[in-house]
């Protein structure tokens, strides 16, 4: 047996099994070493039969008396065993469905199990039935003599996360095995990690064995940081190793700055670039200047202005006689950067086209555009996923921007495009991610972050508020001239009813509150092509009042927009309610988001008050991360990455800042990991990271 033999194999398991596990997650005896408890339950203390009454619950032993057996209705059968301890007497009971036309009795291992006179350690909670209280069994072991020792009381014992098709005991049984038989082979790098904090350097096999069956709960914490100490290096470690990957490549573009279109882009903004915007441009145009690849990410969340900082690059780019792209993950925010761009560059001669599947059906445009990339007349491409296209060329393609890199996934590797040899990428983000988060996210990468607004700002204020509150507001806004967004989740696609009640919703508003008004609408079903429509509309102001069904898409930018109401707050996630919100206050006049629930819960208050109470995008990260925990978060960042163990993104942030220098270290000392002391290391990168070698390049 090794590391990799699949669990059907194993004395016990069988195909069926096996099958069931395969939906927990796990194949392999490697995956069974490190299927890691959800959480534990303390049976240390025992306690008596007069104390669980008071406490009700806690684990008992009792010697065991008479058993009664009884039917109740709907095929349920109960077994009450008389139990005794020196405080007092009970009942223990069991609960099972009976099959009426079967004539096993389903009570018979219990039975057996309770001979009177033997001793029994009871874990269960207290109960009130009709025959009065009564203890009912979460869990049992029976012993034959008094004195014997048990297996699973007296001890810290671990709660996994079970299915309906496989119980918690079978779980702990086959950990229990496999542990025994192969937890010696987990490969170990500890050795290889300098002590951190008061993180007791374990082993991986003894930090696996003491996370299944600490002996107290703090043990079992410092056994998960341990081993989350290993995880979190080995993924540094990977990470490091892509980073040189990508510096080692020489690129064959080389840029200087030639003061010929940079100056007449700013002369052309009304605006200042901030401090961060200059710092950022700065990072960029160095990275652009050396002799490897730019791979650098620019953090920044809405409404930051990273549209200039990229166009900066891009008119370097330019400017030394090559190409550069941006793709974006819609039609919508491709247009918009189209209008964008090239209002900021008119006068400048340089020469941009629309690349979507839009424009790419018109026959005119076709060949304007392939043709026009071709010969290298066209400067700039705008677009979507369409410029991936085979028929689309370059004459000299140097650099590639893509906005809103989070919808694309991390895992898409842009420079893989082959439609330059090894252009320069800058990636842009909105999403607000923790820092560690961000370091492991985009560890492969170099970062800029821009962390404030461009000034004149009047910060968003947000309300918890009724709905007829919102819309007199809304139309004090509307009197203004200034323009309104209310939103309806969509939860998912299936969910008709609501869509329904929207659209009506919509109907209704536009002939009652905001009758005066023109309302446009969005909503999921309609075609691509209607939503950039009624979009462009809207930022034409041929709409005063947008009502939508489905999100609006990140990165639209309406000045004048100043309202946004949305409904149904509770049921979007933080980080969704905060991209939601940024399509207001993008300009210097005051905002307001309305945001109205249809929950009482606490739950639903906690997250609206998040809301309310900052808007700081980071913040409300972080607390989002906290409330769903990091699985959600990184759904939203990205699909495939990586899970973890037992490292925890919140937690171990401390960690993956010392693993990440850490490893660099070794990978400065021994580039390739060729070093025997290093093997194990670098066979646990490859094993862990080849198959994602999408995000990561490892030899
Ligand atoms: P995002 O980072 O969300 O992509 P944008 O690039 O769309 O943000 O910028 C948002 C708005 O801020 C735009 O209207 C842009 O013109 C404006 N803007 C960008 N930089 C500055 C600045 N330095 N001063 C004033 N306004 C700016
Ligand atoms: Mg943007």
């Amino acid at each position: 047996m090794n590391l990799d033999t699949e669990i059907q194999y194993l004395k016990g398991i069988g195909p069926k099994r096996a099958q069931d596990f395969l939906k927990l997650g796990v194949r392999s005896v490697c995956d069974i070493l490190t299927f890691f408890p959800s959480s534990y339950q303390d049976r240390t203390k025992i306690i008596s039969i007069s104390d669980i009454y008071k406490q009700g619950r806690g684990c008992l032993f009792v010697r065991v008396g008479n058993f009664f057996e009884r039917s109740l209705s709907k095929g349920l059968t109960i077994l009450d065993v008389e139990i005794f301890d020196d405080s007092s007497i009970g009942y223990a009971r069991f609960f099972r469905k009976k099959n009426p036309y079967s004539y096993i009795d389903i009570f018979s291992p219990i039975k057996k199990a309770f001979k009177a006179g033997t001793f029994a350690y009871i874990y269960g909670d207290v109960n009130l039935g009709k025959g009065g209280r009564y203890i009912s069994v979460n869990d049992y072991e029976t012993i034959g003599n008094k004195y014997d020792k048990p297996l699973l009381f007296n001890k810290i014992i671990p709660v996994y996360p079970a299915s309906e098709k496989l119980s918690q005991k079978f779980i702990r049984d086959t950990v229990k095995t496999v542990l025994s038989i192969s937890c010696s082979l987990y490969p170990n790098v500890s050795e290889l990690i300098p002590n951190f904090r008061n993180i007791p350097n374990m082993n991986s096999c003894e930090a696996i064995q003491k996370i299944h069956y600490p002996n107290t709960l703090q043990e079992a914490e410092h056994a998960r940081r341990s081993f989350a100490l290993q995880e979190f290096f080995v993924l540094e470690t990977a990470l490091c190793l892509s980073r040189n990957g990508v510096k080692k490549k020489q690129k064959p573009q080389r840029y200087f700055v030639q003061k010929t279109l940079l100056p007449a882009f700013r002369n052309n903004l009304n605006f200042e670039f901030t401090i961060e915007q200059k710092k950022a441009i700065n990072d960029i145009f160095s990275d652009m200047q050396s002799l490897y690849p730019m791979n650098r990410i620019l953090m920044g969340d809405v409404g930051t202005g990273k549209t200039v900082v990229a166009l900066s690059a891009i008119l370097l780019a330019v400017e030394n006689g090559y190409q550069a792209m941006i793709i974006v993950p819609t039609e919508i925010l491709a247009e918009q950067h189209y209008l964008t761009i090239s209002n900021m560059l008119s006068g400048l001669n340089v020469k941009i086209v629309l690349a979507t599947s839009s424009t790419l059906k018109k026959k005119k445009e076709i060949n304007e555009i392939l043709s026009g990339l071709e010969s290298g007349e066209v400067k700039i491409a705008v677009g979507t996923h369409s410029l991936i296209e085979g028929r689309i060329k370059f004459k000299n393609l140097s650099l590639i921007v893509v906005d809103e890199q989070h919808r694309f996934g991390v895992m898409q590797k842009f420079a893989a495009l082959d439609k330059a040899a090894n252009p320069d990428i800058l990636m842009m983000t909105a999403t607000p991610i923790p820092r560690a988060l961000a370091m492991t996210v985009y560890g492969e990468m170099d970062m800029t972050e821009i962390t404030k607004f461009p000034p004149g700002r009047t910060p968003i204020k947000t309300y918890s508020s009724s709905e007829n509150y919102a819309y007199v507001n809304a139309i004090r806004e509307l009197k203004k001239g200034n323009q309104v967004y209310i939103v309806y989740p969509l939860v998912d696609e299936s969910d008709k009813l609501v869509l329904k009640s929207a659209v009506q919703e919509a109907k209704k508003l536009s002939q009652t509150w905001f009758k005066d008004f023109k309302v446009g609408l969005l909503h999921g079903k309609m075609k691509d092509t209607e939503k950039n429509d009624v979009m462009l509309k809207f930022k034409n102001k041929e709409y005063n009042v947008l009502i939508a069904t489905t999100v609006i898409e990140v990165g639209i930018d309406v000045p004048d927009a100043t309202i946004m109401i949305i409904h149904h707050a509770e049921r979007f996630g933080l980080s969704a309610l905060h991209q939601l919100r940024g399509r207001i206050g993008r300009s210097s006049k005051q905002s307001y988001a309305y945001l109205i629930r249809s929950s009482n819960s606490e739950n639903a208050s906690r997250r609206l008050s998040i809301m309310t109470s900052t808007n700081n995008g980071f913040e409300i990260a972080e607390e989002d991360l906290k409330m769903r925990g990091p699985g959600d978060i990184m759904g939203i960042v990205q699909h495939g990455f990586p899970e973890f163990k037992a490292g925890d993104l919140i937690k171990d942030s401390d960690i993956i800042e010392f693993t990440k220098i850490h490893a660099s270290k070794i990978i400065d000392e021994d580039p390739m990991l060729i070093k025997e002391s290093n093997s194990i290391l670098k066979s646990l990168v490859s094993k862990h990271f080849s198959n994602k070698a999408k995000l990561i390049n490892v030899g």
